[in-house]
């Protein structure tokens, strides 16, 4: 068998699978101590291995440390302290009424875990995306195995280190690797996927899962816009999108990825970001602790090429040697220009022209669906519209990403950005069976069901249906 750091030429996960399905079928993770436990270990894990923690993502990311806490660590750790609190409630059976015909009856639903789940997690945030699936999967009763992005190596590793030291490792492992472990982890029947990356892959992890008819989850990504109406509160606007788009040095699934708006609210917006990026950065963002990198040359490469598809207004230096993007906007782009057709993924903001919220929410319904959607606006009238009208993963109305911040509000895509979603109470549905039970009392027996089927019967049962 193979497992953390040991990884073979040809790997191969069989004897993986089988022992944790076997743990499984012992009944242990089905035990509502052990998932507490668990989910206790993973708060402890990331107060006690933070120091740990945060050296990884600073050597993966550059990320400082009060990114990797607020976006990282203490989300993970909230999340399965959330979970914790609500396990009694979530796995209560819930009672449905049962109809007359059926009757003496009682109905009800129980969530019951599905077996042994795989989470392939990406690189971008590379604990929460691996560790808060994980959660959510202990929670609902099941094994797992974890398989950490290993474009975030230092944190890969760590992970591989610290997750058995902290949790049951009969029933959660760790596999590093990358594409060799994933397609012999793919070739496996799981019981469950959760998958978060891009779609090319993600086409590839579904294509997998058909073949054992294993259910997944696939938490991608896209373009996600971001329209500024005229009567917006631009100063708030400003902020919160500088904010949104380089946290991360802009390599976040939920970044606003482009801006529309009108030529008079561009004008008024642009001076107030920059400002805004000032202030969290200083004159030099590239000396600030606060700024990210590019996680590797390839992508420094690609979202440094898309700074070309407009007019620079703010910032738009690189520097190679340092993976160094700055914090950069662009104006004048065109819609057939690279970086209006491709995910950004990078701390590189276009504004594009929108004259009224009608031309905006046309632009975005030519586009795919994207995973998360933002309009700024005090009109109502306004946000109702786009809200019914711009179909998204998620939502949020003056303001961005701040969702994730509320547990019991699914994450997830729709359409190219993904399908299924996890967090809080969804995130436990994911990752169990809403098992549909009745029970029967013997007495009455009612004749009417029973054959031979007479007139009078199914008189009766017109009457009662
Ligand atoms: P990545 O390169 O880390 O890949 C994701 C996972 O897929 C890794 O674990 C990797 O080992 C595995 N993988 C890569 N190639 C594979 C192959 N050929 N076969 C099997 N497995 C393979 O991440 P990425 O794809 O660069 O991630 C960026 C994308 O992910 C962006 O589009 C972003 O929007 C999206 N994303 C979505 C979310 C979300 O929650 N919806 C979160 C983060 C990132």
């Amino acid at each position: 068998m193979v497992e953390s750091n040991d990884i073979a030429a040809n790997p191969d996960f069989t004897g993986l699978l089988s022992d944790l399905t076997a743990t499984f079928n012992s009944g242990k993770t089905r035990e509502l101590a052990w998932r507490r436990k668990q989910l206790k270990a993973v708060s402890r894990m990331m107060d006690e291995c933070e120091d740990d923690l945060f050296g990884a993502l600073k050597s993966d990311l550059g990320k400082c440390a009060m990114e990797s806490f607020t976006t990282e660590t203490a989300y993970v750790s909230g999340d399965a302290a959330y979970s914790c609190k609500k396990l009694g409630k979530w796995t209560r059976k819930k009672r449905v009424s049962t109809p007359v015909v059926a009757q003496p009856g009682k109905s009800w639903i129980q969530a019951e875990p599905l077996g042994v789940v795989l989470v392939i997690g990406a690189w971008n945030y590379p604990v929460q995306l691996t560790l808060a699936g994980m959660s959510a999967a202990i929670a609902a009763g099941n094994c797992v195995v974890i398989k950490p992005s290993e474009l975030a190596p230092a944190t890969s590793a760590l992970l591989a280190r610290i997750v058995p030291e902290y949790l049951d490792s009969d029933c959660v492992k760790v596999i590093e690797g990358a594409v060799p472990e994933t397609t012999a982890l793919l070739d496996l029947p799981f019981d469950h996927i959760l998958y978060t990356g891009g779609g090319n892959v993600g086409r590839i992890v579904m294509a997998a899962a058909a073949k054992h008819l294993t259910p997944v989850t696939l938490e991608l990504g896209g373009k996600s816009p971001c329209v500024v109406l005229p009567d917006a509160n631009l100063a708030a606007t400003a902020k919160r999108i500088a904010w949104g788009k380089f946290t991360n040095a802009g390599q976040t699934c939920i970044a606003p990825d482009y801006i529309l708006t009108d030529a008079d609210t561009e004008a008024l917006l642009l001076p107030l970001i920059e400002k805004s990026i000032q202030e969290m950065f200083g004159h030099d963002p590239q000396k600030s602790d606060s700024y990210g990198r590019m996680v590797n040359d390839r992508h420094f490469e690609r979202v440094s090429g898309l700074i070309a598809s407009g007019h620079t207004a703010i910032g738009g230096l690189v520097d190679a040697t340092d993976k160094y993007i700055a914090p950069t906007v662009l104006t004048d782009v065109a819609a057939d220009s690279d970086i209006m057709r491709e995910e950004i993924f990078g701390p590189v903001l276009p504004v594009f022209r929108a004259e009224n919220l009608e031309e905006a929410i046309a632009y975005i319904r030519a586009s795919d669906k994207p995973l998360a959607a933002y309009i700024f606006t005090n009109d109502k009238g306004a946000e109702k519209k786009f809200l019914e009208q711009v179909s998204c993963g998620s939502a949020c109305v003056n303001d961005v990403m701040m969702f994730m911040a509320v547990h019991d509000l699914p994450f997830g895509g729709v359409g190219p950005s993904g399908m299924g979603a996890y967090s809080g109470h969804r995130g436990f549905e994911t990752f169990s069976h809403m098992k549909a039970v009745m029970k029967r009392g013997w007495w009455p027996d009612l004749d009417v069901r029973y054959a031979p089927y007479t007139e009078k019967k199914f008189k009766f049962l017109r009457k009662v249906r």
